[in-house]
């Protein structure tokens, strides 16, 4: 039999020190073993849900806020309160009540990772400790909302009770910790109750950041994200053409830029709805509008005498090309549009190559057999090793508009489009310098070898009739 013992005991010896022996006693304490883990759990489990309580998640905040402090990672704290728990227990009885916060417990477990905690700390009170978040306090808010609405659709489910479905919501406070080393745990907790409030103010089964800029930050995005949806199925984007020309002024070709006019807000710039359509994969549907169109306008450009020669360039996003039928959508344009595909250049960033380079050597492989060409944008901005560069079928390198600025005063922007250059030049590549505003910034770059550009001095994106015109 094995049991886990306790021993005491006492060596034996006479009187002139000599040993004896050694008597002892093995007392089983397996009884009592299970009596402490029962008082620990007590001390430190809500009995009802096995979740932590009040106390056991204080000791685990308190660690959370030293580790934030210590690493410099953002934590956040939800206040979960069910929004009518009160009237479901009074009708239903106490029995069934119990039941429904047990699923509650239940469903907030699925919502968070491991490492993260779920405590009950009241009547139908819960709370979530989420560890480790971004370092970006903006970035932090993000996460921390997406495991708040994750809680809230968790939690908006029926509740299947002993013998009726029972419907129920909850408000979610939120507030972030970790940005102040001397906080103490009290504080994250009372700042994610007031929020709670707030979202209770706020018509309940919904969620309040504690931080009034936060919450506004969260605000305008949700609105502006709301907006893109409801531009894309009432067609507010169009796309703007802004001319590429060569030394000698000739208008070669354009790049399409995306613009949102939007009856309330105006012309919106793409720099401020781009980013939130990748993260919200919008740019999906976005992309395939802009694709479609420029590959419309190209194939009427191609059926006109002046103006077959122009080439048009479409900007793609990572998120965009790493579909995996991302191929077959931009064949099926240029089939059905009737484009022609020599004519057609998309612009990659280096940001797609940071996954999968053979996917996207293969995809562009693909893309080139057909006449489609190749520009890397913002050329000069990201990480792409060099090794990489000479494995992509491009066609062109894109001088970032970055480096074109201040190419007349600040010598490591002259070094580095140089630099574009000469590589350009070296792997068989043509290169075209954007933002380029003044004409001794053009002159400068023709000096260096760059005969292609883009940029205000010749002109700005502007709507299709106007780059007509000035096209004649
Ligand atoms: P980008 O691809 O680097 O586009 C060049 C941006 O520089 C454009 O801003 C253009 O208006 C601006 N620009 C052009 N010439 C000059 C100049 O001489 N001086 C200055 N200061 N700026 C100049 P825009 O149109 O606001 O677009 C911003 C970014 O939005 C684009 O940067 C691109 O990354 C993204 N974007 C635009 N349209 C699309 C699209 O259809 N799809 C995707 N995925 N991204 C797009
Ligand atoms: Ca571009
Ligand atoms: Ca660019």
């Amino acid at each position: 039999m094995v049991f886990p013992g306790e021993t005491l005991g006492t060596v034996i010896k006479t009187a002139s020190g000599t040993l004896l022996g050694y008597i002892g006693v093995i007392r089983d304490i397996s009884e009592r073993n299970a009596a402490q883990t029962q008082i620990q759990n007590l001390a430190f489990s809500d009995p009802l849900t096995q979740l932590p309580n009040r106390r056991l998640f204080m000791d685990r905040l308190e660690q959370a806020l030293a580790a934030a402090a210590r690493h410099q990672r953002q934590g956040a704290l939800l206040f979960v309160d069910l929004d009518d728990f009160k009237t479901i227990n009074d009708a239903l009885g106490h029995d069934q009540g119990d039941v429904l916060l047990q699923q509650v417990a239940q469903r907030l477990l699925t919502c968070v990772r491991d490492g993260d905690t779920v405590a009950r700390v009241g009547g139908d009170e819960f709370v979530v400790l989420l560890k480790e978040l971004s370092q970006d306090l903006q970035e932090a808010a993000t996460q921390a909302e997406a495991v708040a609405k994750k809680i809230i659709a968790a939690l908006n489910h029926p509740y299947q009770l002993d013998d009726v479905v029972q419907h129920s919501t909850a408000s979610l406070g939120v507030t972030l910790f970790g940005s102040d080393q001397y906080e103490r745990p009290d504080e994250p907790l009372r700042r994610a109750d007031m929020a709670m409030y707030q979202a209770k103010a706020a018509g309940r089964n919904t969620l309040r950041f504690f931080d009034p800029q936060m919450q506004a930050v969260v605000t305008a995005r949700a609105a502006l994200e709301a907006g893109l949806h409801a531009a894309l199925e009432n067609n507010q984007f169009l796309l703007y053409y802004q001319a590429q020309v060569a030394d000698d002024g000739c208008i070669t070709g354009v790049e399409a830029l995306v613009r949102w006019s939007d009856p309330v807000r105006g012309m919106v710039s793409p720099a401020e709805f781009i980013p939130l359509a990748e993260q919200t994969g919008l740019i999906l549907p976005l992309g395939s509008w802009v694709l479609q169109t420029a590959c419309q306008q190209l194939a009427r450009w191609a059926s006109r005498a002046d103006m077959a020669h122009l080439t048009m360039a479409v900007n793609v996003s990572a998120r965009q090309f790493h579909q995996s039928d991302f191929v077959d959508q931009v064949l099926d344009v240029l089939a059905r549009t009737g484009a022609p595909a020599s004519r057609l250049k998309l612009e990659l960033t280096e940001s797609l190559l940071v996954k999968n380079v053979g996917e996207v050597i293969a995809k562009m492989g693909a893309l080139k057999a057909r006449g489609v060409g190749f520009s890397l944008d913002d050329f000069g901005t990201g990480y792409s090793s060099l090794a990489y560069l000479k494995r992509l079928p491009l066609d062109q390198l894109k001088i970032d508009q970055g480096f074109v600025r201040d190419i007349l005063t600040d010598a490591n922007d002259a070094a580095i489009a140089k630099m574009v250059v000469v590589l350009a030049d070296s792997m068989g590549l043509g290169v075209i310098a954007e933002g380029v505003e003044t004409q001794e910034q053009q002159d400068f770059l023709v000096r260096l070898g760059c005969h292609a550009f883009q940029g205000y001095l010749f002109s700005r994106p502007v709507p299709l009739l106007e780059f007509e015109a000035l096209l004649r």
